[in-house]
């Protein structure tokens, strides 16, 4: 069930990434088309060593260069070699270069001539036609089959000759399938799922047979074709994937992705080991991403080193619940992976800009971000001045400065704190694409909102359980017998388990169990509100979760849109039924260690004031050692006071202070939560302890708490 994590390069560990990045080569900028008539001068520019030195000294130390775009590596060689020579220059430099190289996209008219086998590469359709890639209008872009040997066989030969330049990390991007019924009904394709089937549920075996007649009702699978749809039988419309067959279409492309990646993952690694993997992995939270694309993340994730995110839901909107939207999910799940993470800062006002700078910072250590071309901001050349003149490029250096200031003290060596785990159930999130989503999302919501730290724990964690103090379940329906026999184990052991609605109800096929599989668990009053010790441990039920806003049932609602994002309506009653589970104790419930804190670290806050200065300590001196404060806001005028203020990052000492709501401490380490609304800050711990949540303060005064993971080593 669980597959070990890529061993990790050092560098990745110790580094903390600030990136850039041009990955578009320059035919591909002309025949996409939408350029500058100045394309061939910018990509010049873009090239140049003034654009090296300009990087250098803004303090980025990690840019992305094409590599590959599918074109053709004869096609493409002029380019590469190109990529290969910026490298040694960007190396010159101190600079780290990232190979961009698509997984997904080939262009037929370029790699055709020099590469005819390439024809037997292109993904083939229900209708016999190429798929191309989804969503871009790039209509030349053909998605190739992730099971034909001879392109992988090519994409190995991609990844070494960008080794053989020195490529410190290598990109791929455009992962994944289009969604049905635009996937790959090739020989190839075809033959490997009949043979999938054949493996699991064939006449073979006692055990495959007998699992072949339980899933299928027969063993023969020779004639079998993946799922077809038609005018009636629309796959937009499918929000519940209940048909065997089509559930192992599911897992075959996700095991085909899967096993594209670790498969070059593993000959990266072979070739190097200091060479880093990295793919665009993530889709938005709310999307079932197995059922749309073939990813999984527990399946994927394992085989990489980073991640990058062009997820949309940016820090900075309130939904029409008062929800505050946030990337926290991403955030956690690539922590839960071991899995640095790089996401996108594109915002074109300083306070979406300041939002999504300080959520990186709360959430996201072992990296800043990244900041788009490496003409676009005060680190292009000859711009340098903009950092002083102009707001948004001030406000990107302050926060560049300061990461590269403080990321060895207080940032790169944290692990999470949480006590409390939110499961992600691969089959139950993969089998309807609405209900358990939507409690999913907003469990997790009001755990955020709510301010209880939390790690998302998905089936490879499952040997973790112990280190939780309660573990949630939200409307997890599709608990296989595996899973749940090890949730059970973890309640008797001394764990708490907290589950809602219909969690247990299906077994990992989506077959309905006479009773939910948990309910022993829970007692006499199931499958009413439940509250019962089991062995050592305790579980509590809470059949309803109160959504605020519910999607209709209408093909225009394809995933759980931010939209629909917000705390449960009964978010005590959740609140309550988690304390009950965790023994009585979730965080921040745990002020009696305030004092224990002090004197054992720093923290750093971002102030809206930019009065950042040290703050006496306790015997009113600076104070190295330090305490908790919260900061001290300008909020005193109320909502007004907040909306225009700035948040600074600075470093100061802190101590302890009644305005600290809560405090707990690990065995070396502390969690504070502030309480003053306009204390805005993201708080981050040194050695000993850090703040695990931050408060980003925006319009007008509208606060949005959202709790971070934290961690001190
Ligand atoms: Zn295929």
């Amino acid at each position: 069930m669980s597959q070990p994590f890529k061993p990790k390069p050092d560098w990745i560990r110790n580094t903390g990434l600030v990136s850039v990045g041009y990955w578009e080569p320059l035919y591909f900028l002309k025949y996409r088309g939408g350029q500058s008539t100045e394309v061939e001068a910018e990509y010049e520019r873009a090239h140049s060593d003034d654009s090296l030195d300009a990087l250098a000294a803004a303090g980025i130390n990690l840019v992305w260069i094409h590599y590959f775009k599918g074109f053709g590596l004869e096609f493409e060689a002029e380019e590469m070699e190109r990529a290969a020579e910026y490298i040694q220059r960007a190396h010159a430099r101190g600079i780290k270069v990232a190979a961009y190289v698509t997984l997904g996209s080939l262009t037929p008219e370029t790699l055709l001539p020099e590469e005819p086998e390439a024809q037997n590469w292109f993904q083939v359709n229900q209708d016999g036609l190429p798929p191309t890639c989804q969503t871009t209008f790039q209509c030349f872009r053909v998605r190739p089959c992730y099971n034909a040997e001879g392109y992988m066989r090519y994409l190995e030969r991609v990844c070494g000759a960008a080794l053989d330049a020195a490529a410190d990390m290598i990109h791929f991007d455009n992962l994944g399938y289009n969604a049905e019924p635009d996937t790959c009904h090739c020989p190839v394709c075809v033959a490997a799922f009949r043979e999938m089937l054949r493996e699991k549920y064939g006449p073979h075996g006692e055990e495959t047979r007998a699992a072949g007649q339980a899933r299928f009702g027969h063993n023969g699978f020779t004639h079998l074709r993946p799922p077809l749809y038609n005018r009636w039988n629309q796959a937009v419309n499918q929000r519940r994937i209940t048909v065997p067959h089509q559930q192992e279409w599911v897992r075959f492309k996700v095991r085909t992705l899967t096993r594209a990646l670790e498969r070059l993952s593993s000959h990266i690694q072979r070739r190097n080991p200091d060479c880093a993997v990295e793919a665009n992995l993530f889709k938005p939270f709310g999307e079932n991403t197995a059922w749309l694309h073939g990813i999984d993340y527990a399946e994927q994730l394992p085989h990489l080193d980073y991640a990058f995110s062009e997820e949309p839901h940016k820090p900075g909107l309130i939904n029409a619940q008062g929800a505050a939207i946030s990337r926290a999910r991403t955030f956690k799940t690539a922590r839960a992976f071991d899995v640095a993470i790089q996401v996108y800062h594109q915002d074109d006002n300083e306070r979406s800009l300041e939002l999504s700078l300080a959520e990186n910072l709360a959430f996201n250590p072992k990296g800043l971000g990244h900041f788009g071309t490496p003409l676009s901001g005060y680190w292009a050349p000859g711009q340098a001045q903009r950092a002083e003149s102009e707001a948004l490029p001030r406000l990107t250096k302050a926060y560049v400065e300061f990461y590269r200031r403080h990321r060895e003290e207080l940032l790169l060596r944290t692990r999470s704190l949480a006590t409390v785990g939110v499961y992600r159930d691969s089959a139950s999130l993969a089998w309807n694409s609405v209900e358990t989503h939507l409690s999913q999302l907003n469990v997790e919501q009001t755990l955020l909102e709510r301010n209880v730290p939390f790690d998302l724990l998905y089936p490879n964690h499952l040997a973790d359980l112990p280190r939780y103090k309660a573990v949630v379940l939200a409307n997890a329906e599709c608990l296989d017998d595996e899973t749940v026999a090890r949730l059970k184990a973890y309640v008797e052991a001394g764990g708490g388990l907290l589950a809602t609605e219909q969690s247990g109800a299906f077994d990992g096929w989506r077959r309905k169990r006479p009773r939910s599989a948990l309910a022993e668990l829970f007692g006499p009053e199931f499958p009413g509100g439940a509250r019962q010790e089991y062995g050592r441990g305790r579980a509590a039920y809470l059949p309803r979760l109160e959504h605020k806003a519910r999607p209709e049932t209408s093909p225009d609602v394809w995933y759980i849109f931010n939209s629909y994002w917000a705390p449960v309506g009964n978010d005590q009653e959740l609140l309550d039924a988690l304390r009950y589970a965790a023994g009585g104790g979730v965080p921040l419930e745990r002020p009696r260690a305030e004092r224990e804190a002090a004197g054992r670290g720093r923290a750093h806050a971002f102030r809206r004031d930019g009065r950042a200065r040290p703050e006496p300590g306790p015997g009113g001196a600076a104070d190295s050692t330090g305490g908790l404060r919260p900061l001290r806001g300008t909020s005193a005028g109320g909502p007004a006071a907040c909306a225009p203020a700035r948040l600074r990052p600075a470093a100061f000492r802190v101590r302890p202070s009644p305005r600290a709501r809560s405090v707990y401490t690990g065995r070396s380490a502390a969690v504070c939560t502030l309480q003053d609304p306009v204390s805005s800050g993201v708080w981050a711990p040194r050695a000993t302890f850090q703040v695990e949540s931050s408060r980003l303060c925006f319009s007008r005064a509208r606060v949005i708490l959202i709790s971070a993971l934290a961690l001190s080593s």
